[in-house]
């Protein structure tokens, strides 16, 4: 028995990937050093190599001919990964989330920790669904926040490497964290899937042509994946200037009319709890006008009554 390649190759197999890089792996037009079968786990594309009897005459012929290549049972063939994938085209080196919070054991926020309402810190017995000391006596535009943890640490590394190298598979594992951390709490308040709509706070058109993605899409969407609620654009938003680095009053003055509700959309938020997806909570001025905003669309598409939940990955202490 020998290897021979698919390709009608007449040079000994034995010395020659398909590319004609040496098989130690130490390079060639393929691509990267390691990505042949010689490394027992990159191959692309899927199966270069198929095992052939050196003399078959006892067997009958191949389909399609004598000529074609017989394939025998045999391992599978190794399957690239989404992150190797990254790593060999894309020239992604940083470690993923799951990697970085596995080696951390970083974990969640457990409700209890932070206020229900607001989303702010609370020790045990410091708030209940009414809110914390800071927030009871202010008016939100939610009535209820869903968070992973504080803006800080590996948390804060991810969100920012997602949004701002434009990295999706960042975003799609954090959205579906905080997936899993808004199913618990629909689960603890019994609402069902169907009954909720996933709305994500948008960002405006030409940030997302310069950062090459629409995070708080993809956050939403990964949202709506595990909970198994719909996803329901409703809103979108007017181009201002960065939020970083303004006063509050400042912040609020820079998103007052940004967002514009989409009745299309909105009419699908009707008699549903709509849970508005964003990145970080830091004043709650963004999420404060989409949430004004989206209860204005809503109103218009016919429903007075409008239940909002917030649901971010982090929450800013530091004000
Ligand atoms: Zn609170």
């Amino acid at each position: 028995m020998r290897l021979r390649t698919t390709l009608a190759d007449e040079e000994p197999q034995s010395t020659r990937s398909r590319c004609g890089a040496p098989p130690d792996g130490s390079g060639g037009p393929c691509g990267a050093a390691g990505g042949h079968a010689a490394s027992g786990r990159f191959v692309w594309p899927p199966r270069p190599f198929v095992q052939v009897p050196d003399e078959p005459p006892d067997e009958p012929p191949a389909p399609g001919g004598p000529d074609v290549p017989r394939r025998t049972a045999g391992p599978p063939p190794a399957r690239i990964t989404l992150h190797e994938a990254e790593a060999a085209w894309l020239g992604v080196t940083a470690r993923s989330w799951e990697a970085s919070r596995r080696e951390l054991g970083w974990l969640p926020d457990a409700p209890g920790t932070y206020c229900p309402r607001c989303g702010s810190p609370a020790g045990p017995f410091e708030a209940d669904a009414a809110g914390c000391s800071t927030c009871r006596p202010k008016r939100l535009a939610w009535e209820r926040c869903v968070r992973l943890g504080a803006y800080e640490g590996i948390l804060r590394d991810a969100i920012l490497s997602g949004k701002y190298t434009g990295w999706r598979r960042m975003c799609q594992d954090l959205g579906a964290d905080l997936g899993r951390a808004v199913a618990a709490e629909l689960g603890l308040a019994s609402i069902q899937p169907d009954a909720v709509a996933i709305c994500p706070v948008p960002t405006s058109r030409r940030r997302r042509l310069a950062r090459g993605l629409d995070h708080t899409a993809i956050l939403a969407r990964e949202v709506a994946r595990v909970t198994g609620a719909r996803v329901a654009p409703a809103l979108r938003r007017r181009h201002r200037p960065p939020q970083q680095g303004l006063s509050p009053e400042a912040r609020r003055a820079n998103v007052r009319g940004a967002f514009v509700p989409r009745l299309g959309a909105c009419s699908q938020c009707c008699g549903r709890v709509v849970v508005l997806v964003d990145d970080v909570r830091t004043t709650g001025a963004t999420l404060s006008a989409a949430g004004r905003a989206l209860r204005e669309g809503v109103r218009k598409a016919g429903d007075r009554e409008q239940a909002v939940w917030a649901a971010v990955l982090a929450v800013a202490t530091r004000r």
